[in-house]
Formats: C-alpha cells, sequence, structure tokens
C-alpha cells in the first residue's frame, strides 16, 4: 500500500469535486505549500497564482496564522456556540465591525460559503415570515454563483451546476448584470420583477462575478438596482464570499456602493484559507425582525462547527495582516503590475478583453472552450507544465494571487499566459 505513488491510491476511494472521474488526468498530489509555492511528490513547484480558490491570501502556512490557531487549540480547542460563547468569536465580531459597512451590526456564524448564503437566504425569508407577510420569490444576477447547496444553488445562474436540479429549486428571478449601456433595461426588467413578484430578497455578487469568469459590472448601477429593491423593501444580500477582503482594492466590494447591503456573507480569505468558517452579518433592523416574546420567531437555525475557534482565530489574525503596511503595499504593487501586463497584451490578437480590479486580473481568450472540455484542460495542464497554478473558466483566464507573491514570481505567471496566448 505505501509503496504506491498517491495518485495510485487516491483513485481507490476518493471522488474528487467537479471532476468527470471516467474522463481526463489524475489528480495532482501535492505534499506540501509555502507562501506562494505548492510542491508535488517528485519536489517540483508551482506557482499558486489562483491562492487556492482565492482563500490563502497571506500566503501558504504563513507564520502568523500558524502560530495564532496553534496557540488557540491549546488554549480552547471546540466548544458549541448555542448556549456558550467564548472570546475569539467576540473578538472577530468587534473587528469586523470595524471593516465592515457602518450599517452592519450583527454577526451570524456558519462553517463555509454556502451555508453563509443558504443562512442570509433563510434570514430573508423568515424577516417577512415572522411579519406574516408571505414573500416567495428571489431576485439574482444572470451567471451568478452563490454555492451548492439548495438555497444558495437556486441562486446560483451558472447552468454548469444546477442542471439536474432545476426542479427543486426556490422561486428565483433574474435579472442582467448592469453595464453602462444597459441599466435603463435591467432596471426595467427588475422593476416588473418587483411588481410581478413577491420578492424577499436580491442576491447578487457585488462588482465582480467570480466562478462567471471574474466578469466586472457598474458599480453605479448594481447601486441603482439595490435603491429600487429598497422602494419595495426587499432585503439586499451581499456575497462577498470571493470580493472581501482586499481582492477589488477596497476591503470590501460594497465599499462601491453608497447603498449599504442589508445582509453580507463572508468566507474564503475571511480565515486566510486555513480553516473552513463563513459569518452572514446583517442589519440591525434585519435581527430585530426576530425579536420577540414568541420563541419561534428566533433564527432557529444552526451548524455544529459555528464560530469554530480555531477558525476565529485565523481570521483574527488575518484581518491583522489585511491593512498591514507590508501588505498594503503588496496589494498596490500587485494592482500595478496588472495594469502594465494588461497594456501589454490588450492588442494581442487571442485577447478578446482583458481587465483589472485590485489584485484579480482576467483575460478572455478569443478562442471557443466548454466550461469544462478538452481545450480548456489542455489549458490548465499547459499552466502545470509550467509550474503555475492557472484554472481558466471556459476560456477565461484569471490570475488572483496570495498578496505575497513577489515580483518575480508575478512576471513568471505573466510569462507563462504570453505562452499560452501564443499557442492556443
Ligand atoms: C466560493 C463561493 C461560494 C461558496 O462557498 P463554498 O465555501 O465553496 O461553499 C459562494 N459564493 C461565492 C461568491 C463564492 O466565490
Amino acid at each position: 500500500m505505501t509503496g504506491e505513488n498517491l495518485s495510485t491510491r487516491d483513485k481507490k476511494h476518493l471522488w474528487h469535486p467537479l471532476t468527470q472521474h471516467k474522463l481526463g488526468k489524475p489528480q495532482l498530489p501535492i505534499v506540501k505549500a509555502k507562501g506562494t509555492l505548492l510542491f508535488d511528490e517528485e519536489g517540483k513547484e508551482y506557482i499558486d497564482a489562483i491562492a487556492s480558490w482565492y482563500t490563502v491570501m497571506y500566503g501558504h502556512a504563513n507564520e502568523q496564522i500558524v502560530a495564532a490557531i496553534t496557540k488557540q487549540m491549546q488554549t480552547l480547542d471546540f466548544v458549541m456556540f448555542s448556549g456558550l460563547t467564548h472570546e475569539p468569536a467576540i473578538e472577530l465580531s468587534e473587528k469586523l465591525m470595524e471593516i465592515l459597512p457602518d450599517n452592519q451590526a450583527k454577526i451570524f456564524f456558519n462553517d463555509n460559503g454556502s451555508t453563509a448564503v443558504e443562512a442570509a437566504i433563510k434570514m430573508a425569508l423568515q424577516f417577512f415570515h415572522n411579519k406574516g407577510e408571505k414573500r416567495d420569490t428571489l431576485i439574482a444576477f444572470e451567471d451568478g454563483f452563490h454555492g451548492d447547496t439548495f438555497g444558495a444553488m437556486s441562486a446560483s445562474g451558472l447552468s454548469s451546476y444546477n442542471g439536474p436540479f432545476e426542479d427543486f429549486l426556490l422561486n428565483v428571478e433574474r435579472i442582467p448584470v448592469p453595464t453602462d449601456d444597459n441599466l435603463s433595461e435591467v432596471t426595467d426588467k427588475l422593476s416588473q420583477t418587483l411588481h410581478k413578484n413577491k420578492c424577499a430578497a436580491f442576491v447578487f455578487e457585488p462588482l465582480v462575478q467570480g466562478a462567471a469568469g471574474m466578469k466586472f459590472h457598474s458599480a453605479k448601477g448594481l447601486d441603482t438596482l439595490i435603491e429600487l429593491c429598497r422602494e419595495h423593501e426587499v432585503l439586499c444580500i451581499a456575497d462577498e464570499i470571493m470580493t472581501g477582503f482586499g481582492k477589488t482594492g477596497k476591503n470590501f466590494a460594497s465599499e462601491n456602493i453608497a447603498n449599504a447591503p442589508d445582509i453580507i456573507c463572508l468566507s474564503k480569505a475571511l480565515t486566510a484559507g486555513m480553516f473552513p468558517l463563513s459569518i452572514t452579518s446583517c442589519s440591525q433592523e434585519v435581527y430585530n425582525g426576530f425579536l420577540s416574546d414568541d420563541v419561534h420567531k428566533g433564527f432557529f437555525h444552526a451548524h455544529t462547527f459555528s464560530a469554530h475557534p480555531l477558525g476565529c482565530a485565523a481570521a483574527l489574525a488575518g484581518i491583522k495582516l489585511l491593512n498591514s503596511p507590508q501588505i498594503l503595499e503588496r496589494r498596490e504593487a500587485i494592482n500595478l503590475a496588472h495594469n502594465q501586463f494588461l497594456s501589454q497584451i490588450k492588442s494581442h490578437n487571442k485577447v478578446k478583453d482583458v481587465r483589472v480590479m485590485g489584485v484579480i486580473l482576467a483575460i478572455d481568450l478569443d478562442i471557443k472552450t466548454e466550461r469544462y472540455g478538452n481545450l480548456r484542460d489542455e489549458l490548465y495542464n499547459f499552466f502545470l507544465e509550467r509550474g503555475v497554478l492557472l484554472r481558466p473558466l471556459g476560456n477565461t483566464v484569471y490570475v488572483l494571487p496570495p498578496f505575497v507573491i513577489t515580483k518575480e514570481e508575478l512576471q513568471k505567471v505573466y510569462k507563462a499566459i504570453i505562452e499560452a496566448l501564443n499557442t492556443f
């Protein structure tokens, strides 16, 4: 058994996510990670240019975060969060309040991104139920992604994931994302939706749709849509699971819009990739909707690992780093380098579109690919062969590196992209 390599052993009992096991190459075993680098069994290095699904923003095995978790596990490993409380969760709620939009007042803990969205949707539905109002419809953007549990999946509009489940989803009305050209059209569509349906919540990824291919939309447009929802007392849920913690330039993408969301979902970089944890924050008004002498009007929703102290400790260490002078300097340097690279490649004949926001760089290639298909796999493998982990979303190649990536590492990533542009 131990004589066999990891790939062979992996095949015996493991079922990987987002994988058709009858097709494609075996999974790449990673035995070690440090900073920006991943190492395989043979010691080959790979730059983690997407920060392992935009989580490890301070680098793998970051010493400050490792130290914080180690200390926490020796003091208080875990207790349930119903009936009991603890300082890591309390301190994290205080620190989050310092950086979240001013209208946020309460923090509800969950254990991953999908469950943060699930809790947000249930909060919105119960908020109206508690008031004796029946509101049974959600509004969401086309091509949004909010997770893989049923509520979150209902809000998601990416059909490659939802196909088999479409008959079992919540009522959702979809609108296109607002651009500079289509705002009146989208506003009309939203207006009709609001009049036709009993809408409870508008769920959106603010400014950047991650899984859709790092697609950007207009902040001004989003603001207009939120304002319209407000007129109908529809709760606005910002899914900042991808955009949160400095990726768009600001700490949160919601800082770019004047109308702060009623509910915000955070995960991924929240714990710097070190621990699964998420939060659903909300305004005082939403919270007040659950206060009652009737016990059943409380929010009866829990996850065993809610507010896990190790996750809270990781999050606290991460927030300390987020706006430290060293990380701020890197955040700006990456943005500058991305913009220089954008100028360099924007007129390449294989580049259909290239865009930069904060530390996010996305390039739409002028080639035809399926979201999961041969050409996409070839691109993925092409980058791996060059020591760079990039995970193309259809024909979109995006770079969202850990803040700690060095100038040289970033140049190596760009070089691999230019080679791909000249090859495919
Ligand atoms: C990743 C992601 C989710 C789902 O989070 P999981 O932890 O994978 O369940 C939801 N929304 C957005 C915007 C995401 O990027």
